[in-house]
């Protein structure tokens, strides 16, 4: 069955921590986590050997499962908190938001492409993330019924700050998104919302992302 674990993948999950930790992660609470989500579960079978390297790999429809550095990178910059209310943009294989559920916070996420939504959500329920919510529809609109939210985080690289999601941030809140051109190396920048209007920017490192693209496909490959 799928919800498998292994004496051998979770001493792989423990290397993966070292390796995060030595390059510079430091929440223990994002790192905590990270050891709870079996990431051999969300790579296309015939991958899991290397679901614990630090690398991206590749999912269905052309996309990827964002190197578990980045995703320790993003989520600790974003600072969660439990009960947090948290949209995310991208949910690709469902990784990143099992993280973030794994650290109490409710998740939101929406993806673009319907046969990854249809895949990521029944495999979710399969392995014990139920309570994660999955919409099918374009990011740059957000999730305005749900919101406000805590916390936006993006995990595909926009050319631009996405207006509608920062009206979806309650004062306070703060939006990760990685910000540049499509495949050209991006920056990941982190905003605070101080006012309706305004917001703080903090540049942080550079990443590279598959692209922020617009509208929604129920095709089987993006064109
Ligand atoms: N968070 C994911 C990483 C997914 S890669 C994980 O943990 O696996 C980025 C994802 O963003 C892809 O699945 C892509 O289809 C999706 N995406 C790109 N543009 C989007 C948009 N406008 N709205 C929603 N999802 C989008």
């Amino acid at each position: 069955m799928r919800n498998q674990d292994s004496y051998r993948f979770q001493g792989l999950r423990n290397r993966l921590l070292d390796t995060l930790t030595s390059k510079g992660i430091r929440s223990v609470k994002v790192l905590k986590a990270i050891s709870r989500v079996k990431r051999h579960l969300f790579v296309i079978p015939g991958a899991e050997h290397r679901s614990y390297e630090d690398i991206a790999l590749q999912i269905d429809e052309n996309q990827t499962i964002s190197q578990p550095f980045t995703v320790a990178t993003q989520t600790s910059l974003l600072d969660v908190n439990p009960n947090d209310k948290i949209l995310e943009i991208g949910t690709g294989s469902g990784y990143q938001a099992c993280v973030l559920s794994e650290m109490g916070a409710n998740v939101y996420s929406v993806e673009r492409i319907k046969k990854l939504h249809d895949k990521t959500k029944a495999l979710l329920k399969e392995i014990g993330y139920p309570q994660i919510r999955l919409k099918y529809g374009d990011g740059f609109a957000g999730w305005p019924e749900n919101g406000p939210f805590d916390k936006i985080i993006v995990t595909a690289a926009s050319p631009v700050f996405p207006e509608q999601l920062g009206k979806q941030l309650k004062i306070g809140g703060k939006m990760i998104i990685p910000i540049g051109p499509e495949n050209k190396v991006q920056e990941l920048h982190l905003y605070t919302k101080t006012e309706p209007y305004k917001f703080e920017l903090e540049k942080a490192s550079k990443v590279k992302f598959v692209p922020m693209l617009n509208g929604i496909t129920d095709r089987h490959k993006i064109q």
